[in-house]
């Protein structure tokens, strides 16, 4: 199956293909164009010529458009679901989760789409203000570059373009290498939804070439960029003047206070720890459990962990499959081996069948070790025992990063300090990290980036705020 780009309302073709493989099977899946400067620049052209129009489009209209494509993409869920499996090895089940959720956000999207409004200014507070009308507007920011990882690879295009078309902007797509028959599935419904021909381009080939020109372009006003730290530091430090929102990575931990009923919150941190392989920016990573509770939980968390189904992800059963590629196991494989002769107990998993790593728990890691301080995104979680939930907030706060934080407490207390100490985009009280539904706003501090996504807080950052004073003297 041979893919083309999207250019300016046009499938084109490229000299180059690449092809792409199921990181389960290693099965060949499709081919797919390599975008040189040429066609890169022909899709930042294409989005440039057309931003007026999309800006002149009323509100209603866009609304429309995305909630046509929430539409089709309902229509077609089974379709892009097995996409997902296929291109990500993403178990089924989440996978149909993953398209539920993008279905969702365009909807949130068509619906904010129609209330993007400014506010009325009392100027005369201010000496010298008096006799005048003030009042602000939020205008298009123009092109958005969108950088999109392998992860959720439907749902973060979601989180770029529906904002983006929500607000009046046109888009240059660049999505991940491993994962880019989503968004030529999610650009295909859109040109059924009737966004004009230019207002989404999507250019695939390597993050450095194709993702680096989107960067640094002067016609390009923004860039949205979903990934790693590393390239997202990258990134910030070419953009020049653009604005540019990051959604980076984490290590993200759950604290687990003493008097907290167990049996009650094991499946739910099993899930947390172990979706998608691991391979969520809020996966949870680290768990911080009272020394009260800590044998009870490490007992309950092990023996649950263990009846997790791994295999095929186009299997229903599947709970866990493959990792993206031979490179994350290798690289996971040498962290376990770091973490184990750094003296942290391998309590299950840790084995390895062709790109997949067996759900693995750690206890007693030491916080130096990669498989703590770094991002492991893969199916690795550690459990350390705390004396204190004081001693707990240091240690989750003592991070690069800080996307989201959880916390289990029947205390109110507890959950109060919680609530303003953890140092985090978001804090969780009485449930994991890893939370998320798609209008809340979401982002995080220190390494995990800045700027939030969620539609409302999305659209801001995307708009312009525009002031305007009437003098009346
Ligand atoms: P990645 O390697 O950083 O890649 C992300 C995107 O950046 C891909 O499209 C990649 O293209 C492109 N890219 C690579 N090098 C580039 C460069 N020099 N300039 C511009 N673009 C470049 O990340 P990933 O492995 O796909 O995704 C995993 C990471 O994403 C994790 O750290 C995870 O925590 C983070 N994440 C964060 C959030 C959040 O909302 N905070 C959500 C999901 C994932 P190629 O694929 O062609 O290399």
């Amino acid at each position: 199956m041979k893919k083309s780009l999207l250019i300016n309302g046009e499938w084109i073709g490229t000299d180059q293909y690449t092809t792409l493989y199921s990181p389960f099977s290693g099965e060949a899946i499709a081919e797919i164009p390599t975008a040189t400067e040429k066609e890169t620049n022909q899709a930042i052209e294409a989005a440039y010529q057309t931003r007026n129009q999309m800006a002149k489009m009323p509100a209603h209209q866009r609304a429309k458009i995305l909630e046509s494509l929430s539409q089709l993409l309902e229509q077609k869920a089974e379709e892009a679901a097995q996409i997902l499996a296929l291109e990500a090895a993403k178990p089924i089940t989440t996978a149909k989760s993953e398209v539920f959720r993008t279905i969702e956000t365009y909807k949130f999207a068509a619906e904010e789409a129609k209330r993007i409004h400014g506010e009325t200014l009392p100027l005369d507070a201010a000496q010298g203000g008096e006799g005048r009308i003030a009042y602000t507007t939020r205008e298009p920011i123009g092109v958005i570059g969108a950088i999109t990882p392998f992860n959720f690879p439907m749902n973060l295009v979601a989180h770029k373009i529906g904002p983006a078309i929500a607000a009046g902007n046109t888009i240059v797509l660049k999505p991940a290498s491993q994962t880019p028959l989503s968004a030529f599935f999610i650009a295909e419904l859109l040109q059924e939804a009737g966004l004009p021909n230019g207002a989404l381009n999507v250019v695939t080939g390597s993050g450095i070439v194709v993702g680096d020109q989107i960067v640094s372009d002067e016609r390009v006003n923004m860039i949205t960029f979903t990934g790693s730290p590393n390239v997202g530091i990258d990134i910030r430090n070419k953009a020049g003047l653009k604005r540019v929102t990051l959604e980076l990575g984490s290590n993200a931990g759950v604290i687990i206070d003493k008097g907290v009923d167990i049996d009650k919150i094991i499946s739910r941190c099993v899930t947390g720890a172990f979706s998608n392989q691991g391979q969520v920016c809020i996966s949870l990573q680290r768990v911080y459990a009272h020394e009260e509770i800590y044998n009870e939980f490490v007992e309950k968390f092990i023996e649950a962990t263990n009846k997790l189904t791994v295999g095929n992800p186009l299997d229903p059963e599947t709970d866990l499959s493959a990792l993206i590629s031979s490179n994350d196991i290798h690289r996971t494989v040498e962290w376990i081996r770091e973490a184990r002769e750094g003296g942290a107990d391998i309590a299950t998993g840790g084995e390895v069948t062709g790109n997949i790593l067996y759900p693995t728990v750690i206890l007693n890691a030491e916080p130096s070790l990669k498989v703590s301080c770094q991002e492991v995104f893969a199916p690795i979680v550690l459990i350390n025992k705390v004396r204190s939930i004081e001693e707990a907030f240091e240690l989750v706060n003592d991070s690069r990063y800080g996307l989201q934080a959880g916390i289990y407490t029947e205390n109110v207390h507890t959950a109060l300090d919680a609530a303003e100490k953890l140092h985090v985009g978001g804090v969780m009280i009485n449930d994991i990290p890893t939370f998320r539904v798609d209008h809340m706003p979401y982002g995080g501090v220190k390494e995990s980036g800045f700027g939030r996504e969620g539609l409302k807080y999305a659209i801001e950052e995307m708009t312009e705020l525009k002031l305007v004073v009437w003098n009346r003297n």
